[in-house]
């Protein structure tokens, strides 16, 4: 499947446009309406918009918000959506500076929104268009929100019955653009509400004991796709998500090894992908484990890096083999400074620390050539393909092989300004 042909996911039905600009809520109506949103309504301030969500019938799928407002501005805003326990997914915009912007979005995941893009202003229908996609992108096809119910009985019954399976995403050489290994990412196919996302049922396995099972299903089920591909000639390293919560499992080390042996897979095929903030919030346990997996010969990959504030003085000491960039850096740094300077300091920085570096989320062609000119070893990301059943994989390859070879890095020594033109 070509990247044109990828099904776009669902826009929302109905959009609430916070602005006390006449003139820009205008604009933002007429993108939003081009887009072909049925409900778009409009606060002229803060306080307006709140009032506003407590006499709606129904609350709009995604809030758009304005930072410098009279009165009560987007920061106090989403402030006190959030002391309301509001969580709407929200798209802050601003004509400010981009550290700014960016501290706000900072501000809204911290304070557990959903937020789905922080835009400068002039705002255009691309932009906000792919803002308002964002929240689907990654649950290909999309389960409808309002149907997915289930207890953690109903999960645990479906890790037993294999509904619980990964899908593949590609991570590609940026420089060649050819396929090294793929990440498994768990995806939960409940028949009769389509394909559940992880995000929705990871973090009910996190809190009901049943991570460590699940964990394993992933895991078992990625190992014995990585054999089924090695005999085709396909040796691919394969990337496995690991929870926080087994960190501090004593059992989880020994499990896992039984599973590779079982499905004859070397350690060295297999990264384990944890997040820096897990790692952060662990150091201890999370060391412990760490240091255990690499023993074995297991690949260690520090995910959402950029996100947990660690020191560099903790990552030296981490025995991590791969360093995955968070997408929240990648995605646009082409267009923005400051994403650009800690894009290119963290890949410079973990070349240094001799780690495989990965960029995630990449979704334009001018980001992926920013990696190839920082030096990024992998890429991964809608530019090159959604997450999709292992047996879809080989196809994919075969019928993308042009695709993938416009990824290629121009000729070596091309100037910045040649390669950018
Ligand atoms: P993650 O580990 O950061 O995985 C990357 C997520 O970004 C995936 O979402 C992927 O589909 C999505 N993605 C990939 N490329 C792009 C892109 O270009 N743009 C955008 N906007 N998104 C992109 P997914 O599959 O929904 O997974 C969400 C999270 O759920 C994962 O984030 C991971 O933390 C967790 N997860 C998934 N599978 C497992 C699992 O087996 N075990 C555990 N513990 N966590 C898992
Ligand atoms: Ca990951
Ligand atoms: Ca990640």
């Amino acid at each position: 499947m070509t990247k044109a042909s990828l099904p776009q996911p669902p826009l929302p039905d109905s959009v609430l446009i916070v602005d006390d600009s006449g003139v820009q809520r205008q604009h933002a109506v007429a993108v939003c309406a081009d887009l072909g949103i049925r409900h778009i309504h409009e606060a002229s301030h803060g306080a307006e918009a709140l009032d506003m969500l407590a006499m709606l019938p129904e609350p709009p799928g995604v809030l758009i918000i304005d930072l410098e407002m009279p009165g009560m501005n987007g920061v106090e805003l989403i402030q006190n959506l959030q002391k309301r326990g509001v969580n709407i997914p929200v798209i802050v915009a601003s004509s400010r500076e981009s550290p700014l912007i960016e501290a706000v979005e900072t501000m809204t995941r911290a304070l557990g929104m959903e937020l789905l893009a922080g835009l400068q202003k002039p705002l255009n229908l691309l932009q906000i268009a792919s803002a308002l996609r964002s929240r689907c992108n990654a649950k290909q096809p999309c389960a409808n929100e309002d149907q997915i119910a289930f207890t953690a009985d109903d999960l645990h019954e479906a890790i037993g019955a294999d509904e619980v399976l990964p899908h593949y995403q590609p991570k590609l050489d940026v420089r060649t653009g050819v396929i090294k290994g793929v990440e498994a990412l768990a995806r939960w196919a409940r028949p009769g509400q389509g394909m559940i996302p992880p995000d929705r049922f990871i973090p009910v396995a996190e809190q009901n004991g049943l991570i460590h099972e699940l964990t394993l299903s992933i895991a078992g089920r990625a190992c014995a796709q990585a054999a089924q591909w090695n005999k085709r000639g396909l040796r691919l390293s394969m990337a496995v998500n690991l929870s926080p919560h087994l960190l501090d499992s004593d059992r989880f080390v020994d499990d896992i090894s039984a599973l590779t042996e079982q499905h004859a897979i070397r350690a060295d095929q297999i990264v384990w992908e944890i997040t820096e903030s897990s790692v952060v919030a662990n150091l201890g346990a999370a060391l412990g484990v760490l240091a255990r997996l690499r023993l074995k010969g297991y690949g260690l990959s520090l995910d959402d890096y950029g996100t947990g504030f660690s020191s560099m003085q903790q990552l030296a000491r981490m025995p991590f083999t791969e360093l995955k960039v968070d997408r929240s850096f990648v995605h646009g740094a082409a267009q923005r400074d400051h994403l650009r300077v800690i894009l290119q300091s963290a890949l410079d920085m973990a070349n240094r620390l001799n780690l495989v570096t990965v960029a995630e989320g990449v979704e334009r062609l001018e980001d992926w050539k920013l990696l190839q000119e920082y030096g990024c070893s992998l890429g991964q990301g809608h530019l090159v393909a959604r997450p999709m059943p292992g047996e879809e994989l080989p196809v994919w390859l075969r019928t993308n092989a042009r695709h993938l070879r416009s990824l290629h890095g121009e000729r070596r020594g091309a100037t910045l300004d040649e390669r950018r033109a």
